[in-house]
């Protein structure tokens, strides 16, 4: 669909393969174009846009307008109502085409199957600039160093290739991510106000938020953006040790079998997790839970969250804490200043190759191993160094 759907909406399918498949035939329905110039598809002049009809008289007919643009292949522009859509397309496959998804079509290279995936997964515009960016630097630069192996290949001196090619890579994060938001999990134990962060994070009510321990059992991800750049919260049910408490998983109830499951799950995603926010509840002591979790996850940044209760008692215990209310919202703007500064510490300049899929990643990984492999047996094939560095463009 080349418009916003719709009732403006216009659909461009493109047809390849023998044409005359679609001229009338003697008891045909007429289940296919037929062309104000009275002429099948097939003898169309190429490039000439001929108005029409899709059907005959005794069916149904859908306007389209028709454009052979080679001997093989015609485009049809046609209502973009589902209905239209499919019936055309259903006509074409009785008479022996198939329908392919847009990645396939012939004419797109990996890489810009690649890119233009790519490009309508972004979700910020902070996101797309930088892989629109893609389009003209890329691959330009991929093919000097393609002409800097062939001349290097002699001396056998690789070290420009493989500096450019680790700067390269030193952007793998940050271009894997361009398409994919960052996960950052929340977790503490049941009613520190997890969900409510992730309301005063998003400036809307989103999570589940309830005054009994454990209300969030499963996984509840709300997709924002900080500073432009995508990113899911994620709220980890209560991580309760119910198993420690003498419980074990056949003596669950059918709620504590459900919280359990949702353990295991937030464990999955703080294993998974590009950053986690522990928090703990300023209004109560520290419990022997909290400093379990602290000690499972120093890497984790820690939050003092309910800042604003008077019955503050944690004050002076983790000076380390990042105190915030998500009640009154105090301290949330540096907390997300915080979280993004954690994310995304370097961004790239401005022309900077940035590769943007895991194959794209795989592939120079596999090239500097080979150039490191020709340092010390000169007898390495560079022409299978030029091979990998060609599939990463083509
Ligand atoms: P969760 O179980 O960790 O997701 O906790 P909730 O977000 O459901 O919050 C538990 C309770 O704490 C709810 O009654 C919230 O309204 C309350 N709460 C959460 N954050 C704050 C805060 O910053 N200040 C105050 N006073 N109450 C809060």
């Amino acid at each position: 669909m080349m418009t916003p759907p719709g009732r403006g909406a216009v659909a461009s399918l493109l047809v390849y393969g023998e044409l005359s498949r679609l001229d009338p035939t003697d008891g045909d329905r007429g289940n296919c174009y037929s062309a104000g110039n009275g002429k099948p598809i097939s003898q169309q002049k190429i490039n000439r846009i001929v108005y029409g009809h899709w059907g005959t008289a005794t069916s149904e007919q859908e306007e389209v307008v028709c454009c052979r643009v080679a001997l093989d292949r015609f485009e049809l522009h046609c209502h973009g109502g589902q209905l239209a859509i499919q019936r055309i397309q259903q006509d074409l496959i009785a008479r022996g085409f198939e329908v392919v998804p847009w990645q396939q079509l012939p004419e797109f290279s990996e890489w810009e199957r690649e890119y233009q995936q790519a490009i309508v997964q972004t979700m910020t515009t902070r996101t797309a600039f930088y892989l629109l960016d893609q389009q003209t630097h890329y691959r330009e630069l991929i093919r000097q160093l393609i002409d800097q192996l062939e001349k290097e290949c002699n001396s056998n001196d690789f070290a420009a290739i493989t500096a450019t090619l680790q700067d390269i890579l030193k952007w793998k994060q940050f271009g894997l991510h361009l398409t994919k938001p960052r996960q950052v999990v929340l977790f503490g134990r049941p009613n520190v106000g997890k969900s409510s962060l992730i309301n005063a994070i998003l400036g809307y009510q989103r999570a589940i938020v309830h005054d009994q321990p454990g209300t969030t059992r499963d996984l509840v991800t709300a997709t924002t953006a900080l500073d432009g750049w995508p990113i899911d919260l994620i709220d980890t049910a209560g991580l309760r040790n119910l198993t420690a408490q003498g419980t074990t998983a056949a003596t669950l109830s059918p709620d504590q079998q459900i919280e359990s499951a949702g353990m295991v799950l937030a464990k999955q995603q703080l294993a998974d997790a590009d950053l986690k926010l522990l928090l703990i509840d300023l209004s109560e002591e520290i419990t022997k839970l909290d400093e379990e979790l602290l000690q499972q996850h120093p890497e984790a940044l820690l939050i003092a969250n309910k800042v604003d209760l008077s019955s503050n008692v944690q004050g002076q215990k983790i000076p380390d804490a990042l105190r915030v209310s998500a009640k009154t919202g105090a301290g949330i703007p540096g907390l997300c200043a915080t979280i993004v500064n954690r994310l995304i510490p370097d961004v790239p300049a401005p022309k900077t190759v940035i590769p943007f899929t895991a194959r794209q990643c795989s592939l120079i990984e596999q090239v500097l191993v080979e150039l490191t492999q020709s340092l010390t047996m000169p007898s390495v094939e560079t022409a299978h160094i030029q091979v990998l560095l060609e599939e990463l463009i083509s």
